[in-house]
């Protein structure tokens, strides 16, 4: 695949809300090691938004993006919402205004990345959904081909591996700091599902 159309964009982030639907009560279940046990929830909650404000018509992925991150911001809360609100914003910001290619994509992708970081200081290593995002962003970005399904699986891959990194690590970021060396041994509820996201990203740009 050489671009990236709005009618695949949409395959996406519909596989997306599925993938993430199957997998809700996991996320939870690792959200209630360090938090309040609500991500599952929280990141369905978000996503079903999101798959609904992405009515646009035509080929304005841009304008699709700016509608998915607005309808996130506005009709739902909380930190999850805000992150993932953010980064379609972000995507929006740095989507061409034609159909993107590969270089568009990764342009998109690093947007997103740059949106988010205006809205949490964690960096890699605190135990966050960041360390996934930041990984599968430099992933992509690094990825010679021009092909948008490889640059997505590279980043599914990259994303994988940050969620899984994050089962040694303490948390050192928001609440879950609070549980200091009883946060290790379980991976982080925001990296698992953001990695659930890139995979199914991927999954749903090979169909
Ligand atoms: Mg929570």
């Amino acid at each position: 695949m050489k671009q990236l159309t709005v009618e695949t964009f949409k395959a996406m982030l519909g596989n997306a809300l599925r993938r993430v639907k199957e997998r809700e009560d996991e996320f939870s279940k690792l959200d209630a090691v360090i938090g309040d046990g609500d991500h599952g929830t929280a990141i369905v909650t978000a996503l079903t938004v999101a798959v609904k404000a992405a009515t646009a018509e035509g080929n304005e992925l841009k304008a699709v993006l700016n509608d998915i991150g607005f309808g996130i911001m506005l009709e739902t809360s909380g930190s999850t919402s805000t992150l993932l609100g953010a980064f379609f914003l972000g995507m929006g910001d740095h989507a061409a205004e034609t159909v993107p290619d590969a270089a568009g994509v990764k342009a998109m992708f690093a947007g997103g990345l740059a949106n988010i970081r205006l809205q949490t200081k964690a960096k890699q290593g605190d135990k966050t959904m960041m360390d996934v995002l930041i990984p599968a962003v430099e992933a992509m970005n690094a990825c010679s081909s021009d092909d948008i399904g490889d640059i997505l699986q590279v980043g599914a891959d990259a994303a994988l591996q940050g969620a899984k990194a994050t089962i040694d690590m303490q948390a050192r970021f928001g609440r879950a700091r609070n549980y200091g060396e009883r946060s290790i041994g379980h991976a982080d509820s925001g990296a698992v599902s953001w990695s659930c996201l890139f995979a199914a990203f991927a999954e749903a740009a090979k169909n």
